[in-house]
């Protein structure tokens, strides 16, 4: 069952790390969020008549939104598509804004799964990265929200930031599982193009992330996220049995899913994606005109290959290899095998029914996968 996310291009402030699409300056925040309506409604046919499985608001910054905001794209999702009864029903929250009039609001909208954009439960951490919460606020929103009633909450954290020894990020961990969350996505700290971080660290005004640190923390992550009952169940992502993400699962399963707003992407659960303009001006203009500014691509089928294997690689369960043969068939099956013949044994766990990546291979989990493409790329 197909899933849809809905982008909300706005933030509070700049976090210096951050390429994800949004602005500080709320100008369009009128147009956008009837453009986004709009959207929701024009393109219900792309997912035929089946029922949504999972809805995600992410960002940017939804827990923005005003209780109107809200009430203008519920009523469109309502009115243009049927929800499952199972529905997972995402929003991505900063701490500084769960309040507990945000969280009654939020849960009185049928919200039952909070991602919390924590990253650190320490003010060094969070003022080098320039969020807009401090330590405090990322301590006090997680209880605050189970008080308010939501018992499926994942928090984002953050590793290898200069200044955050092992021993620090195993403290950041250890607070983590003592608040009775069901999930934590966990990623290392980047540097990408053309953000703040990047400009600092060249000027020599902010120290940058090593390699190895950053290695040792994965690690750490690994043992205490196993040490706390939680599956390791992707690269990034940390459940407690039963508590896997639908709608990042359904990403990497190949289904169907409609982004909505500027820089969302699409899939049509076969070979096409496609991608709305990163501006939001230009998205209000073209949604207000008529016409979508977005791109597309189909995947060729050894791209489908490729991006098989780097997804499959990231999970616990691996790439099943009959699963693989019966999607590509044995040529491709045959490429495979040989090319992870000649990869050091200590990047896999043994076994010839599935390619799984050891703690050691999850390391390079990027390098393996692209060593394993096939060779007509
Ligand atoms: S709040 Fe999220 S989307 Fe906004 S700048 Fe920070 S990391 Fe990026």
């Amino acid at each position: 069952l197909p899933g849809i996310y809905v982008h909300i291009p706005f933030c509070r402030q700049a976090c210096h790390y951050c390429d994800f699409h949004f602005s500080v300056s709320h100008g369009f925040r009128n147009r956008l969020i009837p453009a986004l309506a709009s959207e929701l409604s024009s393109r219900k046919s792309e997912l035929g008549n089946s029922e949504i499985q999972t809805l995600y608001f992410g960002g940017g910054t939804p827990t923005l939104l005003s209780d109107s905001e809200w009430n203008i794209l519920l009523n469109a999702i309502n009115s243009n598509y049927s929800l499952a009864d199972s529905l997972e029903f995402t929003v991505e929250a900063n701490p500084d804004d769960l309040s507990s009039q945000n969280l009654r609001l939020l849960n009185s909208l049928g919200v039952n799964r909070l991602s919390v954009g924590v990253q650190s439960f320490r003010d060094e951490d969070l003022s080098y990265m320039n969020r807009a919460h401090n330590a405090r606020q990322a301590i006090t929103c997680i209880p605050l929200a189970q008080d308010m009633g939501f018992s499926n909450i994942s928090i984002d954290l953050i590793y290898g930031t200069p200044g955050l020894s092992d021993h620090l990020w195993e403290k950041n961990l250890s607070t983590a599982f003592s608040m009775n969350i069901q999930h934590v996505s966990s990623y290392a700290l980047t540097v990408e193009n053309n953000t703040p971080l990047q400009h600092l660290i060249r000027k020599g005004l902010a120290a940058g992330p090593d390699d190895e640190t950053q290695s040792a923390q994965f690690m750490i992550l690994q043992t205490a996220s196993v040490n706390a009952g939680f599956e390791p169940y992707e690269i990034s992502n940390y459940a407690l049995p039963g508590y896997r993400s639908a709608h990042n699962s359904s990403y990497w399963e190949g289904k169907a899913y409609l982004g909505i707003g500027p820089s969302a992407h699409s899939f049509d659960g076969k070979n096409t994606r496609s991608w709305n303009i990163a501006n939001n001006a230009r998205y209000v203009q073209g949604i207000e005109s008529g016409s979508r500014l977005s791109e597309s691509e189909i995947l060729s089928p050894s791209e489908q290959i490729s991006e098989y294997i780097l997804i499959r690689l990231r999970t616990i369960e691996g790439l099943n290899l009959t699963t693989f043969d019966n999607i590509f068939g044995s040529p491709a099956t045959e490429q495979l095998n040989q090319k992870q013949k000649f990869m050091p044994t200590e990047w896999f766990i043994p076994g010839n029914k599935e390619i799984r990546l050891s703690n050691t291979g999850k390391l390079f989990a990027d390098h393996i996968a692209s060593e394993l493409f096939p060779d007509s790329i």
